[in-house]
């Protein structure tokens, strides 16, 4: 039986564990928090995951909250207009729902799956020596890590990376009370030139299900107003002056709305990174990065999640593949590779979305309040960025498919 270690149990590192253990591996998840630890902490992520990574978990038994969790079916967009109008405003919807579920609710969970189907969960922050020794022990080591530091042993690929520094100061307040939108729920993105966006959606956390506001703000702008905020209640506060000063049709669901509990509050800011897949230890052994680790976008398209699942489905399928055969640096490279086909598409899509719209963009989200079709086809995009190469993030295919659409 072949011995495997991941460092990390979060949506990479416990999605990997669950289907090694169903394949009959031997597995050890080394986390550096215990399941009460995560349950009782704060939010880490707004967590909303499309079609294709759902059905990842569904393949392994992992949708544990399908019926509890609110569904999102589709996609409303909002560009406000000088005048404090809405100058772009549409809806459409997902062909298949969208979901979020807590993490503080899912990984405890999946933690008692990796134990129920005979993996071992250590409590461990884990080190460099102890990487040694884990590698020393074991046929490979993965590091599902997420930002833990211990992701820096991962050299950036810098050719991969265009940014170095944040682009967005984000925020996550999850609250209850706030108006469902009238048609069907959605996440409902607004972006507000020069100042980042906001987006809300239905989500299922600790206590139920509750509503997550999203906040990227652009550096230095005033979006990027979390430093003086100190208790959960002026986090509140802030979010909706937020919504008061820019959004002000958010701001009218929001009149009843109130934390889901005091750790339903988060503010930072990160770089977007792509790192190498192989790290090589002091003693020379190779160790491979999952998730977060390796391919670190910013939430503005909240793709991290689905990233890590269909991070955890790549590198399943390679390591069934691999047999009986040493797990070396190359079959590593391959592994990131199988991966990366897909998650190279997030990634471009993702950093454009960072910088100003180029004017094909505006013509393209201006198109799709007149055109159901095209609508759609961003709206579904969420699922398979891949989509959007052809098109989205391409000018001249954009102009030549509006105008085939008639749009
Ligand atoms: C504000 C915000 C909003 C987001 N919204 C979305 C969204 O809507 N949709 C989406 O798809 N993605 C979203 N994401 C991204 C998504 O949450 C992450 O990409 C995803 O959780 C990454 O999974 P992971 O397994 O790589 O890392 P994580 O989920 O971060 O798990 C890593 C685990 O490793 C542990 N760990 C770290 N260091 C060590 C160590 N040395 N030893 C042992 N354990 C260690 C950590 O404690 C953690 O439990 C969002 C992120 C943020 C910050």
């Amino acid at each position: 039986m072949r011995r495997i270690l991941i460092v990390g149990a979060g949506q990479a590192g416990l999605h990997l564990a669950v289907g090694l253990l169903r394949n009959g591996y031997d597995v050890t998840v080394v986390s550096n928090r215990t399941p009460d630890d995560i349950r009782g902490g704060r939010v880490m992520s707004s967590q909303a995951m499309f079609g294709t990574a759902l059905g990842h978990e569904r393949a392994l038994g992992l949708d544990l909250w399908a019926d509890a969790c609110p569904p999102i079916d589709g996609i409303e967009l909002t560009v406000p207009g000088p005048g404090g109008d809405r100058a772009i405003h549409w809806a459409a919807r997902l062909d298949t729902p969208a979901r979020s579920v807590d993490q503080r609710l899912k990984m405890p969970a999946w933690m008692g799956e990796v134990e129920r189907l005979g993996g071992k969960i250590v409590i461990q922050d884990a080190t460099v020596e102890d990487l040694e020794t884990y590698a020393a022990q074991h046929d490979l080591v993965v590091v599902a890590a997420g930002k833990g530091p211990i992701a820096s042993l991962f050299g950036r690929d810098a050719a991969r990376s265009p940014y170095d520094t944040p682009q967005r100061a984000l925020a996550l307040t999850y609250v209850t009370g706030l108006t469902p939108r009238p048609e069907h729920s959605a996440v409902c993105f607004n972006l507000i030139p020069g100042v980042g966006e906001y987006f809300v959606f239905p989500a299922l956390t600790v206590g139920g299900p509750c509503e997550i506001m999203v906040f990227e703000g652009l550096p230095g702008g005033p979006m990027d107003c979390w430093a003086d905020v100190r208790t959960p209640a002026e986090h509140l506060a802030r979010s909706r002056w937020i919504l008061e000063t820019f959004l002000p049709w958010e701001a009218e669901r929001c009149g009843g709305v109130e934390l889901t509990d005091g750790g339903g509050v988060l503010s930072g800011r990160f770089a977007p990174v792509v790192r190498r897949p192989v790290a090589t230890l002091p003693s020379g052994a190779a160790i491979l990065g999952a998730g977060d680790v390796v391919v670190l976008n910013d939430p503005i398209t909240g793709q991290g999640a689905n990233n890590a699942a269909k991070c955890a489905t790549a590198y399943l399928d390679a390591i069934l593949e691999h047999g009986a055969r040493p797990f070396d640096a190359a079959w590593m490279e391959r592994a990131f590779e199988r991966y990366w086909r897909d998650a190279r598409h997030v990634t471009a899509w993702t950093n454009a979305l960072l910088a100003p719209p180029p004017p094909h963009v505006l013509e393209i989200l201006q198109a799709a309040g007149r055109s159901p079709e095209v609508a759609s086809r961003f709206v579904n995009g969420f699922d398979d960025p891949s989509d959007y190469a052809g098109w989205f993030m391409d000018p001249a295919g954009a102009r030549d498919y509006l105008a085939r659409t008639g749009s």
